[in-house]
């Protein structure tokens, strides 16, 4: 039996139930940059019949990558989807970018989906950049299934792989796919043993797959993997357990019910195994997504939050709810057309559909819903609850707005946006460009809310604020690739802020005329250092502040914080304080609010004046980020000594096999850009790491924070 008629090709397009959710997988390949997404993805295009040939990642035509600059990187950043047909279901494919850099949008990306396939090297086994995406997938509660990819290489080896997920996600791995030759054996891979149905494998000359009886050379390993299979599943499994308990040997029915149940229930994860670059096991991987992981319905209910607040909504649900999880956005001749992904959670949405988004407060109406296809858009009616959809006619809708009905309270992702930790000062090349480069940063800004773009009146420079390096050098590509404006950027510059060492108090004082009204008020304020620095101040009230009316009191509150956004040596936002207003008085009965602002900016002024005059005075805060470093030991002296003079906290230093060493701990983000290209050169690129951040914190002792220039001069 051929696959042609396994996957229904494209026949069945147009003509897909929307309504029908039972058979719609919406899942995500969560893999990171070199385990093969992008190939995989290529192959599953091509066995689903969407493709022609197979595009790949080499050959710079893959169709899912959209973006020019990441095809000249070769790594998939945009969040896009595919639908794809398979055996009777329907897979929305949704991209999930797999770099750390992007976390907010791999976190939205992850919000939409019921399921994940996590790829790995499976010569590699698990390596610290899956552990990352795996957190990722943990932390949404989704159901996984895995695939062991590169199984013809070399050192590729499936078992291993499976321990390794035991070992390092402490979650049962159990192999249903088993490679026929390849890794470190004689033969060539030529296919992968089914270890539910007991069949081989292999692929026509078409690509296509073919059935056939197990090969002798596997048919020992097979054997022993099947029985492990059952017992595995038979001893976490009720209905299994009834089967072996009769003395059965269970059918491939009753085993894969087991596994569904185990796999929805997140007991385990099966390991499906094959070589994407060749399509070998993918169909057997589709076979998986279809038959184990879980339908809409199936999946959690969404998390609702109350629109302003953030708290969590716990009200009647809206009868229609869709999250707005990416924009695309392309500018021709001036004409802006974007599309909006959403996944809908509940209620319908089609041409003509009117959509309330509690952000904007705005009513918009949807011109088109879309389905991808890859690289071909079909019109559809109507999407229902469930369905990954591409919408058009959207203006005002930004990525992570909910779209429900008018006046609904109700949103899906709270509305909170991590603070940036690194920027380039961005200015146009002439001052014709000014206008067009606003523009372009307000897009990319309103496109990723992790991106911000803020201008400095003075100097005319914009300061363009992102999640990392990579983040902003795709933004910068972005501006001269699809705006056409190309602007110079000085080098990066980390997002630093000020603390006080010690507690130190002020006073302020205004007597004047408001207008008609005399307003004078005293306000005292005194600062104490936070042992862990917060974000953003906290600002407390006591004594005689207390009985200041509640309008006063918010004017004075938010003028300390709007204040506080400029730090007294370096003009950093100053973090790690509590301001604590400890007087309020007026020589007459009332102030007028603006006062008792004035009067308040002035008190937090003279204190952080006072801080900054004590003996330790300043402290700088700066964004941190966690690393793991693996590297071959001969070379672990190096790299050791290298992160000890980039001011890093090294938390152990751990023996991998018998010639590598991990090195786990953290270092400021300022003394980790560029560490890519030094660690490369270190180990002759055998040292592998990964990043992520870990909030804000002090500045190591004696390093150059703060120092002139260490903020990053303006543009070249
Ligand atoms: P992504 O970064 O996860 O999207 O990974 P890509 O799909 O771009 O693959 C990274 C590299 O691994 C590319 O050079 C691919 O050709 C290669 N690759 C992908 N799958 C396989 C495979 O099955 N076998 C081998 N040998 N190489 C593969």
């Amino acid at each position: 039996m051929s696959a042609g008629a396994d996957s229904g090709g494209t026949a069945g397009r147009g003509l897909t139930a929307a309504h029908d959710a039972a058979g719609l997988r919406n899942v995500g390949i969560c893999a990171h940059i070199d385990a093969g997404k992008t190939t995989l993805t290529e192959r599953i295009l091509f066995l689903t019949g969407v493709e022609r040939y197979v595009g790949r990642v080499d050959e710079g035509t893959s169709v899912m990558d959209w973006m020019t600059e990441e095809r000249e990187r070769g790594i998939t950043i945009t969040a896009a989807t595919t639908r794809v047909p398979w055996r009777g279901a329907e897979i929305n494919l949704v991209d999930t970018p797999g770099h750390v850099d992007f976390t907010v949008e791999v976190e939205r990306c992850m919000r939409v989906l019921d399921g994940a396939v996590v790829v790995l090297d499976g010569t590699k086994g698990v390596e610290p950049q899956t552990e990352t995406v795996w957190r990722q997938v943990e932390r949404r509660g989704l159901p996984a299934i895995a695939f062991a990819n590169k199984c013809e290489r070399p050192g590729a080896d499936v078992l291993r792989c499976a321990e390794d997920i035991a070992e390092r996600f402490g979650r049962r791995a159990v192999v249903v796919a088993y490679p026929i030759g390849g890794g470190d054996t004689d033969a060539p891979l030529t296919g992968v043993v089914d270890l539910v149905h007991m069949r081989a494998q292999a692929l026509d000359a078409a690509g296509q797959r073919t059935l056939s009886k197990v090969p002798r050379s596997v048919a020992d390993e097979a054997a022993v993997l099947r029985a492990e299979l059952v017992d595995a599943l038979a001893e976490i499994d009720e209905g299994l357990f009834a089967v072996v308990c009769e003395g059965r040997t269970p059918t491939s029915e009753e085993l894969l019910a087991a596994l569904r149940t185990q796999t929805l229930a997140r007991t385990v994860v099966p390991l499906f195994a094959g070589a994407a670059l060749m399509g070998h096991g993918v169909a057997l991987l589709l076979d998986g997504v279809a038959s184990v992981l879980p339908s809409p319905s199936e999946g959690r209910p969404p998390e609702l939050f109350h629109v302003a607040s953030g708290a969590p909504f716990d009200g009647a649900v809206p009868a229609l709810l869709a999250l707005n999880f990416k924009v695309h956005s392309k500018v021709r001749r001036g004409e802006r057309s974007d599309l909006h992904f959403v996944r809908i959670y509940a209620g319908e949405l089609g041409p003509g559909s009117r959509v309330w988004n509690g952000r904007t407060g705005h009513t918009e109406e949807i011109v088109a819903v879309l389905r991808i296809h890859a690289s071909d858009v079909e019109h559809i009616e109507r999407a229902g609850p469930g369905d990954v959809v591409a919408l058009a006619g959207l203006r005002e809708t930004g990525t992570g707005d909910t779209l429900t009905t008018e006046g609904a309270d109700a949103r899906l992702e709270p509305p909170t946006i991590p603070t940036p930790v690194l920027g380039y000062l961005v200015e146009p090349r002439s001052d014709k460009d000014r206008d067009g480069l606003r523009a372009a940063l307000e897009q990319l800004a309103r496109e990723d809310p992790s991106l911000h773009a803020s201008l400095d009146p003075e100097s005319g420079q914009w300061l363009l604020e992102g999640m990392g390096e990579l983040h902003l050098a795709i933004a910068m590509a972005r501006l001269s690739d699809e705006f056409g404006v190309e602007p110079r950027h000085g080098p990066p510059r980390v997002a630093l802020r000020e603390s006080v060492r010690a507690s130190a108090v002020g006073v302020g004082l205004v007597d004047r005329a408001y207008g008609d009204a005399w307003g004078n008020a005293r306000v005292e304020i005194e600062l104490e250092p936070e042992a862990e620095p917060a974000a953003v101040p906290v600002v407390e009230f006591e004594g005689t502040a207390l009985d200041l009316p509640r309008t006063a009191r918010r004017a004075l509150e938010g003028a300390l914080l709007a204040e506080s956004s400029s730090g007294p040596t370096a003009g950093h936002p100053v973090v790690g304080v509590t301001v604590r207003v400890t007087g309020a008085t007026s020589e007459r009965d009332s102030a007028p609010e603006v006062a008792w602002a004035q009067a308040g900016l002035a008190a937090l002024r003279d204190a952080l004046k006072h801080a900054a005059a004590k003996a330790a005075g300043i402290r700088l805060v700066e964004p941190w980020m966690s690393f793991v470093v693996d590297t071959p030991v001969d070379v672990s002296g190096g790299v050791i000594g290298d992160l000890n003079s980039r001011h890093a906290v090294m938390d152990e230093i751990l023996s991998t096999g018998t010639v590598g060493r991990r090195v786990v701990g953290s270092a400021p983000l300022r003394e980790l850009i560029g560490y890519s290209t030094e660690l490369r050169s270190l180990s002759k690129g055998r040292a592998t790491f990964s990043l992520r951040p870990r909030g804000l914190d002090f500045a190591p002792a004696g390093s150059s924070a703060g120092a002139p220039g260490a903020s990053g001069e303006g543009p070249a």
